[in-house]
């Protein structure tokens, strides 16, 4: 269902709003070595700051177990946040407290605070009411803003205990764009629907394979899951990634899929799981004793570049092989490059195929690349999350009757 967002905050001058972010961003020796998440945050907070609100900005950063640690703190966050907003953002050394509650009523309108770390307080990850309210009434919010899609999937204080206890609960332009865009492979409008998956196991995946098949015109499969279906066959499989506990449950989702499930052709298989190794393109019937197959074939490429091609949309999680070998990528660049020529709405769902897009210099030339792994194979996957479903949903009035109304 489609969520109101910060557009559909009326009379931002003065408003207290808590955001939270996804600046789970990646550090070395406190250094941030890819700001990409907190550049991504700068629409929602630039149109925020722009009508007047006052802010203050939660993330989590890694996964602290012992309360603060200098290591987890969003420090180096607030230095370059600064830079990319033009104005000094403010630490506090907290989330919660009466240095954070005098910060946040300190604010000006169109400034901006950062909260420390919110998983220092275990109670955080354990969505704890108390914690919640803590943290709404010491930023003195009345509003909330989701833009952190990637923990969208957690019942988290932050990404969903908070607007039980606001006035307005809304998804940030991120957060809006990716239910937008996922959306379309879940209620496509326009079809053919093509989705194509990859990836290590068949087992990360069952629940996606199951609510797409209702779904798909077709799934095209590759990776190191193809070894499951391909032992369900009684194809000879070799040393290939094989999980023998999902073999049966693979023979039902093919019967389940008939004339939707599509298999590889052919594969790419190895002597040994090194870039050195001996290879050989064979008919995916085939696998000598003791070889793996490591990537999809020629055959397989064209056959899935031309499906990506036809398609109106198409969603992509997971890679065609072991991309991480230059031997083994090619099957995983040819689905990277058919999504950017696709002229139907293409979709990757986070994870490896991201690093994949990313890698090529494709990702402009994608129409949208999801921010989290987890978040949006659960969404796929027709789960509900408890980020999103904690938002205020659209009304035929775009919104605007709801106002006043609580959150929840
Ligand atoms: P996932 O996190 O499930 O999307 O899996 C990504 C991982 O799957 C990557 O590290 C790939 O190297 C690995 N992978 C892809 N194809 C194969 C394969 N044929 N055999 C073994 N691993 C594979």
């Amino acid at each position: 269902m489609a969520k109101q967002s910060v557009k559909d905050l009326r009379d931002l001058g003065g408003m207290h709003v808590f955001v939270r972010v996804d600046y789970n961003v990646p550090l070395e020796d406190g250094r941030i070595t890819d700001d990409t998440r907190i550049r991504a945050s700068l629409p929602t907070l630039e149109y925020l700051i722009k009508g007047g609100a006052r802010l203050a900005l939660a993330s989590h950063l890694g996964r602290p177990k012992k309360g603060p640690t200098p290591e987890f703190s969003l420090k180096p966050v607030a230095a370059r946040l600064s830079e990319l907003l033009h104005r000094e953002v403010p630490m506090a050394s907290d989330c919660v407290g009466d240095e954070v509650r005098r910060h946040a009523e300190g604010l000006k309108d169109g400034g901006v605070l950062l909260l420390e770390n919110v998983r220092f307080h275990p109670e955080e990850e354990k969505n704890d009411p108390g914690f919640a309210r803590r943290l709404v009434q010491d930023t003195v919010s009345t509003a909330f803003v989701n833009d952190a899609f990637g923990s969208a999937h957690r019942a988290h204080a932050s990404t969903e205990g908070v607007a039980h206890h606001v006035k307005r609960a809304v998804a940030g332009f991120l957060m809006e764009k990716e239910i937008r865009y996922l959306d379309m492979a879940v209620h496509p409008k326009e079809r053919p629907l093509v989705a194509i998956l990859g990836g290590a196991k068949v087992s990360d995946k069952i629940e996606v394979i199951e609510a797409l098949l209702e779904r798909v015109d077709a799934l095209l499969i590759g990776g190191g899951m193809a070894y499951t279906f391909f032992r369900a066959r009684g194809y000879a499989t070799g040393k290939s990634l094989v999980e023998e506990d999902k073999v049966s449950l693979a023979a039902e989702l093919l019967r389940k899929g008939t004339g939707k499930i599509v298999l590889p052709a052919d594969h790419l298989v190895a002597s040994k799981f090194a870039e050195d190794a001996e290879r050989k393109e064979l008919p995916a019937q085939e696998c000598p004793e003791g070889w793996m197959g490591l990537d999809i074939g020629p055959v397989t490429r064209r056959a899935y570049t031309e499906r990506l091609r036809d398609a109106k949309v198409v969603v992509w999680n997971g890679p065609m092989g072991v991309f991480e070998m230059k031997p083994f990528a090619e099957g995983t660049l040819a689905v990277a490059r058919a999504m950017a020529d696709s002229k139907g709405v293409t979709i990757v769902g986070g994870g490896d195929s991201v690093a994949a897009v990313t890698q090529m210099g494709l990702a402009d030339e994608i129409d949208h690349v999801s921010t989290g792994g987890g978040a949006s194979l659960e969404f796929l996957a027709g789960q509900t999350l408890p980020g999103v479903a904690c938002l205020q949903p659209q009304t035929r009035d775009g919104g605007r009757g709801r106002q006043d109304s609580p959150a929840s």
